[in-house]
């Protein structure tokens, strides 16, 4: 259990983040603004700080910089820009890792992991690797196997096996999973969720008329259980 600074304007982004690194068992504050990020850094004791790069008051790189001068706290930079340049100027004012939205809560959660073990605080590596029946999920690597063999999953598959196995037997709501996996607001077609869940189906060798791991919830969602 790792305390976690949320700093993110937007209120819904905000909330997203709050409600998932709460499910993800962290202590978790989340303010709006970088002077308020700010104060918060210089009073408390955090593990972790989740910053936003484009916040009302304060240019993210300059919010990081005066981060910096209050703290060396681990800080993930969450940015919607892709370009590289802007990457590597928050990296070298003092980031410690970045990731670009919009992202999923199970590849924010390996992030934090990977940066928590790196920076020796928080949650332990166990936390990380995930066993059911056959088949083991290393979140922080984001790697799956099933028995001798690697699986071969995109990055939503992956999403969607790793969410589904840190709740197994547990039967998930397709708009749960949708959250989830593709975010919050999503936008599409709940279809793509079926195709996504086909897909996984094959590359784990089962069918939806003999599931072994992934079992469809007829109307309701899907559910990962150890088989037998
Ligand atoms: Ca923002």
């Amino acid at each position: 259990m790792s305390k976690v600074l949320v700093v993110e304007d937007d209120p819904v982004v905000q909330a997203a983040l709050v409600h998932a690194l709460t499910d993800l068992g962290h202590v978790v504050q989340a303010v709006g603004t970088a002077v308020a990020a700010l104060r918060e850094a210089g009073t408390s004791e955090l593990d972790l700080v989740i910053l936003d790069l484009g916040l009302p008051d304060l240019d993210g790189v300059a919010a990081l910089r005066m981060l910096r001068g209050v703290s060396n706290v681990p800080v993930i930079v969450a940015t919607a820009r892709g370009a590289e340049s802007s990457v590597v100027s928050t990296l070298n004012a003092g980031a410690d890792d970045y990731i670009v939205k919009p992202f999923s809560a199970e590849h924010l959660a390996a992030r934090i992991n990977a940066l928590l073990r790196r920076t020796g605080t928080g949650t332990t590596a166990s936390a990380d690797l995930l066993a059911l029946g056959d088949l083991r999920i290393d979140l922080a690597q984001r790697l799956a196997s099933l028995g001798e063999s690697a699986l071969a999953l995109s990055r939503r598959e992956f999403d969607m096996l790793a969410y589904l196995a840190q709740r197994p037997g547990r039967v998930i709501s397709r708009r749960e999973l949708i959250q989830a996996v593709w975010g919050n607001p999503y936008v599409g077609d709940d279809k793509t969720i079926d195709v996504h869940a086909s897909w996984l189906r094959r590359k784990l060798g089962e069918t939806a008329a003999h599931p072994r791991y992934l079992h469809t919830v007829r109307g309701v969602g899907f559910k990962l259980a150890a088989p037998g």
